[in-house]
């Protein structure tokens, strides 16, 4: 990144589907920051209980330390005075008020690096995601390869049916990154077969 800077601070979002490589890019970011012995903390949902509890682990199995908490008001809570970079995993799975923190650690000069879903499984935008991207500094589109034809994914295929929730944590047997050509934003509820309209 290349702001240099006395007390100024940031606010760096990456985005994109699943896969895409949005957690190994918010890890190398952290990765950095501390080989550079800058002190930071690190949170991620604790709806997100796939992997390793205490851990941000990507699908490519790179792992760093975070700690769980279930709310902005947490991490707001946690945050030591000497801390000069924040990351969140995760970050589509917060409250709204994870909006307003944001901006008020940058204000604080906080370097805050996130990392979240931009779209649901329908494509529709994944709130808060929409607001963090218009406040933030930096935005990093990351897209994963469709797992049907090989084109730019930048949507999360669902693959089981029956359950339209939009938070319905899954590991990856159940999504997958598809284009925008072969995404199906909907699925037969019954049989969990694809319902693909578009065929
Ligand atoms: P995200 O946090 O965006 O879900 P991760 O950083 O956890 O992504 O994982 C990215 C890794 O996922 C890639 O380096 C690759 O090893 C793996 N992967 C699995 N399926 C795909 C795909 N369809 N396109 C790209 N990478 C994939
Ligand atoms: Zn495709």
């Amino acid at each position: 990144m290349h702001i240099t800077h006395g007390e100024t601070g940031w606010i760096e979002v990456v985005c994109g589907p699943m896969f895409s490589g949005k957690s190994e890019e918010l890890i190398r970011r952290l990765r950095r920051a501390q080989i550079a012995r800058q002190p930071l903390q690190i949170f991620k949902p604790r709806i997100d209980d796939r992997y390793d509890a205490t851990k941000i682990v990507s699908h490519s199995s790179q792992t760093i330390e975070a700690t769980i908490v279930s709310t902005s008001q947490e991490i707001a809570e946690a945050i030591r005075s000497d801390t000069r970079v924040v990351g969140i995993d995760e970050v589509q799975f917060f409250d709204k008020g994870i909006v307003e923190l944001c901006e008020r650690l940058a204000g604080r000069g906080i370097r805050v690096i996130v990392a979240g879903l931009d779209q649901d499984y329908t494509g529709a935008p994944f709130e808060p995601m929409p607001q963090l991207m218009t406040v933030a500094e930096y935005v990093t589109k990351a897209l994963a390869i469709c797992a049907r034809c090989g084109a730019p994914a930048g949507r999360s295929q669902r693959l089981i049916g029956g359950d339209t929730r939009v938070v319905a944590v899954g590991a990856a047997e159940s999504y997958e990154a598809r284009c925008r050509r072969c995404h199906v934003p909907r699925i037969e509820a019954t049989t969990g077969e694809l319902f693909d309209d578009k065929k």
